[in-house]
């Protein structure tokens, strides 16, 4: 139980403070993520350079959940190649879907304690919409986004596969 009240509170410190909350005033790419059954609004910011995540950062509005995963998202992947920042993508959705390793959850470092969130499925696209919307923005190939409020990012103008 203790280790559960430590989670708890790095889940909160993360959402409280977070180390990645912020502008990029000349983003590679950007992208807004909205999950709609919770109102969580985030809005992701990605310097590249060269291949690599130079600096990620994210604005916007949400529950606890979805503002500590973006933040730990953010700790992640910053310095990672483009190919290694979806891998770990991938990982931290298959933890959520419940099928991930024990050795693929570690290398998700802080964000693996959300791993509990797959028994909480109320609060999984809470969990998983920062990475959900970097995936979407490293793989539409395409700088921007709308940086609107009421963009609900699907239906943006500015995508180009706006479709599901
Ligand atoms: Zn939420």
């Amino acid at each position: 139980m203790e280790l559960k009240q430590l989670y708890a509170e790095i889940i909160n410190e993360h959402n409280l403070n977070p180390s990645h909350r912020g502008q990029i005033k000349n983003p590679s790419m950007e992208l807004r993520g909205v999950n709609p059954s919770c109102g969580d609004n985030i809005f992701l910011q990605i310097e590249f350079e060269d291949d690599k995540v130079k600096d990620a950062v994210f604005n916007g509005s949400g529950c606890a959940i979805s503002q500590a995963s973006v933040d730990m998202m953010c700790d992640l992947i910053i310095g990672q190649k483009k190919s290694e920042a979806l891998r770990l993508s991938k990982i931290f959705n298959s933890m959520i879907q419940g099928t991930a390793s024990e050795e693929e959850i570690e290398s998700l470092d802080e964000a693996s304690l959300l791993k509990d969130i797959a028994h909480m499925p109320a609060r999984v696209k809470c969990a998983v919409l920062g990475w959900k919307t970097m995936e979407e923005m490293l793989l539409s190939d395409k700088k921007t986004s709308c940086a609107s409020e009421s963009c609900d990012g699907k239906n943006c103008p500015l995508r180009k596969n706006s479709g599901e």
